[in-house]
């Protein structure tokens, strides 16, 4: 029997992003009310009205001036700026579809994806401007279709600004299509699924909405003017209302719905970071008396460790959120006892839009180390955990309370991967979605994660596929066969890739500097959260079931025992 959220079922909105955004009949806040502001150049800021103006003026300029049709793809290649909501709700107004990107991907990253969405246009930063252009002309998108967003233009004028893109002929005839939200997609978002390399995740419309109203009605407790009370947690500053400082990337799908959509659907003021940086972002919580931020496991750890914290006050933040990653009861408790500030845990996946499970603020400290418990209109089943090798077909269903690998179904998961219908086939059926995570619910239904089944690799809360980085291993001339798998590194909070490598010429051949020549080469290639921090071992043999596959498992228990001892 499937299990049901705690919650209630909410009368889930059948709409397109924009409109529930922007054309809603009634919202509790005003018009001139503060949604975004840059973090560092304060005097930068958008109001509820202007989004919506400056986003309509985008959509029907990328309609007239390129000729944007419904279904087309616009890609951001982009660190996060206050014109990120603008230039996303453009292109969904004007019935497209938005591909973000990590800004750090190397040209080669870049290109697979404009490639694979099949982008038509570009929309990059100038700290980006030189890769993007060496990818669009791989990818064969003319110059003429890259548009640069945030506070800098382009100095020679080549390339224009997003805001300069508006409907210029003066008439009116450029209209928002009919869009079927349960079908039309918004986002492709890549993610590597349970194996192989990064895929395009097909969000809807109703995906997204589905999960900002989700989220919103098991967790309303932020608002513009501070009237929303928790019990046993202290109020927004009267008069200020709650402040979120957004420094997650919005090009994650954690970013993009819960900062850059929520803020607009809740009307909270939202400080926004390019990037992070401790002691920046502790000061903007200190300056601006910040009330809630969404951040890392890593970012914990720095709370919880580093010396420049001791010099802020961080008491203004009601909470912090979690997510991306697995959170420790103990950097729960010692953020706690150093710095007075609350952290509770969300979880969720680029396939769910992302949001599943979220601990409810009045149990962040009763509810320690789970995820919480299931948003509204979901429902979680756990199967038997396949043996090694073995693939989980989502049949044998487990008793509540038992550990086993984790399936859902509800509107906020996704229609699966862009061209790719047998990995959609591998982890799709009748609308449930294999998550390739393990654990198990308590008796309040909170979720504690034990385990993942699937390949992938978390740095950081970024996504590492070991496919693709054994994909460029294979091709180094000093390699046999590899297979890369992720290992738990306590000094950086984090999960790292850590490479087992067959060496051409047998394990006889291996030379002193091979393995730093290798890494070097590697490192190369790919982004910054790509790189082998957990460097290489040079062994005999890859293990492998009868079929080929590579026993990750195995390798992982490997390494656990080899990091311990290094
Ligand atoms: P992504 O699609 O990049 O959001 O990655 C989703 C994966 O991140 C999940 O399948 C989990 O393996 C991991 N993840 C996300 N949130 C958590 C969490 N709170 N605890 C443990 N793992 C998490």
């Amino acid at each position: 029997m499937p299990i049901k959220s705690n919650f209630p079922d909410v009368n889930l909105s059948v709409t397109d992003i924009f409109s529930l955004l922007f054309n809603r009949k009634e919202k509790p806040f005003p018009d001139n009310q503060v949604i975004f502001q840059d973090g560092e150049h304060l005097e930068r800021k958008y109001t509820y009205a202007q989004l919506k103006q400056l986003s309509t003026d985008f959509g029907k300029g990328l309609k007239s001036n390129y000729g944007f049709r419904k279904s087309d793809v616009l890609a951001l290649y982009v660190p996060n700026d206050i014109d990120v909501g603008p230039v996303v709700w453009g292109t969904l107004w004007a019935g497209g579809v938005v591909s973000p990107a990590n800004p750090g991907y190397t040209v080669a990253e870049l290109v697979y994806q404009l490639k694979d969405s099949g982008a038509k246009l570009l929309v990059t930063h100038i700290s980006a401007l030189e890769n993007a252009k060496k990818a669009c002309e791989e990818a064969g998108i003319p110059e003429s279709n890259i548009l640069l967003l945030g506070k800098d233009g382009d100095p020679s004028r080549k390339f224009k600004h997003w805001s300069m893109v508006r409907n210029l002929e003066g008439t009116s005839r450029w209209r928002t299509p009919k869009i079927s939200p349960k079908t039309d997609l918004a986002f492709l978002v890549y993610s590597s699924g349970t194996t192989g390399r990064p895929k395009g995740v097909r969000l809807t419309h109703h995906n997204m909405t589905a999960n900002i109203e989700q989220v919103s009605s098991a967790e309303p407790h932020l608002s513009h003017d501070g009237s929303k009370k928790v019990r046993g947690i202290p109020d927004a500053p009267k008069g200020q209302g709650d402040k979120i400082l957004a420094v997650l990337p919005f090009f994650h799908i954690y970013g993009l719905n819960c900062l850059v959509h929520l803020p607009v659907f809740q009307g909270v003021h939202t400080l926004v970071m390019s990037r992070f940086d401790l002691e920046k972002w502790c000061r903007l919580v200190q300056d601006h008396q910040v009330t809630f931020s969404y951040i890392v496991p890593p970012i914990v750890l720095l709370l919880c460790k580093h010396p420049a914290v001791e010099k802020y006050d961080l008491r203004s933040l009601r909470m912090t959120n979690s997510g991306a990653a697995p959170l420790t009861r103990d950097l729960v408790e010692s953020l706690w006892e150093r710095k007075g500030v609350r952290v509770k845990q969300g979880y969720g996946l680029s396939e769910t839009s992302p949001t599943i499970f979220m601990q409810p603020w009045e149990s962040w400290m009763s509810a320690v180390g789970t995820t919480g418990v299931m948003v509204p209109n979901l429902e979680a089943k756990f199967c038997a955990v396949p043996a090694p090798g073995e693939e989980s077909d989502g049949t044998k269903e487990l008793p509540r309370g038992k550990i086993g690998e984790l399936y859902v179904r509800g509107p906020n998961v996704f229609l699966g991967y862009h061209n790719n219908p047998s990995a959609t086939a591998e982890c799709l059926e009748d609308g449930w979605f294999r998550t390739g995570d393990v654990g198990f619910l308590d008796e309040g239904g909170n979720l504690t994660i034990t385990d993942r089944v699937k390949e992938l690799i978390k740095y950081k809360g970024f996504q590492v596929p070991p496919a693709e980085l054994e994909g460029y291993l294979a091709a180094h001339d000093k390699v046999d066969d590899v297979a890369v798998v992720g290992v738990d590194s306590v000094e950086l909070g984090t999960e790292v890739p850590r490479a087992y490598i067959v060496r051409k010429g047998g394990a006889g051949a291996v030379q002193p500097n091979d393995a730093e020549e290798i890494i070097k080469w590697m490192n190369n290639k790919v982004a910054n959260h790509k790189k082998l921090r957990g460097g290489i071992k040079f062994v005999d043999a890859v293990p492998k079931s009868v079929s080929g596959k590579i026993l990750r498992r195995v390798l992982k228990e490997q390494a656990k025992k080899e990091f311990k001892e290094e």
